[in-house]
């Protein structure tokens, strides 16, 4: 799960060379998969041969469509974007700076080659905070705005800032969507409910070294260490200059 890739200085933002980098060594080890094949994966309809990986964005910042759409579409690696749709054309602010968002012009464009648009509500609220009807509306009307500029169906969703709870299972399956995803430190399992698929985020503090151990079972390892102790952890962390990860 990656958000913003340049060179914004926020700490959700991957710069470029970094994002390259990542990519290489994602081609070299796994298989990229999409998320179509993740959802298949999940529910046992499909085995892989090999180590697999889906790569996804939150939020929809335009700085996913100048430096990952044109890596994207070199390599045809069918990545995944979550818009929250009331920031379209607009900006959102990320940790301490104010990005540009994709317009719809981009989103139709990149949605015509291998970009799966996903939904990640109108004003990206935590929907925990919202009765079940607001919760609704903001769920339906990202998944309608975003079938309406793309012309294709709209079957995945992301939660923001991976704020969600029980309720919001059968609301999601309801407005037609296949999945949702969190932000839980972890990998993906045959048999996992498909409306709380974790990730692995990747941000600034994320280094190569960090990046490949995350790809493996060490990222829950942290996570449940982190919950076991996360005072401590922080205390490291800030000594080591690994900073948690924070919800966006
Ligand atoms: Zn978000």
């Amino acid at each position: 799960m990656y958000h913003s890739v340049g060179t914004s200085g926020s700490f959700f933002s991957v710069t470029p060379s970094e994002f390259t980098n990542q990519m290489e060594f994602l081609r070299r080890n796994y298989d990229i998969v999409s998320l179509e094949d993740v959802l298949s994966f999940v529910s046992g309809t499909v085995e892989f041969s090999r180590r697999s990986v889906a790569i996804t964005f939150d939020d929809g910042y335009y700085d996913n469509f100048v430096n990952v759409y044109p890596y994207a579409k070199k390599y045809e690696l069918p990545i995944a974007i979550f818009v929250a749709s009331g920031y379209i054309g607009k900006e959102m602010s990320l940790g301490n700076v104010s990005l540009k968002m994709l317009s719809w012009k981009e989103i139709a464009e990149m949605s015509k080659d291998t970009v799966t648009i996903g939904a990640h509500t109108s004003s990206h609220p935590d929907l925990r905070r919202l009765d079940l009807n607001r919760a609704q509306n903001e769920i339906e009307m990202s998944k309608v705005e975003i079938e309406r500029a793309t012309g294709r169906p709209v079957n995945f969703f992301a939660y923001p800032k991976g704020a969600y709870n029980n309720a919001l299972f059968n609301l999601l399956k309801s407005s037609g969507f296949s999945s949702a995803f969190q932000v839980g430190e972890g990998l993906v399992r045959k048999g996992d409910n498909p409306y709380e698929l974790k990730r692995v985020s990747i941000d600034s503090s994320v280094n190569y070294r960090v990046f490949v151990a995350k790809l493996t079972t060490a990222s829950e390892w942290y996570a449940e260490l982190e919950k076991a102790c996360g005072k401590l952890i922080s205390f490291l962390s800030s000594l080591s200059g690994i900073v948690k990860y924070n919800g966006q």
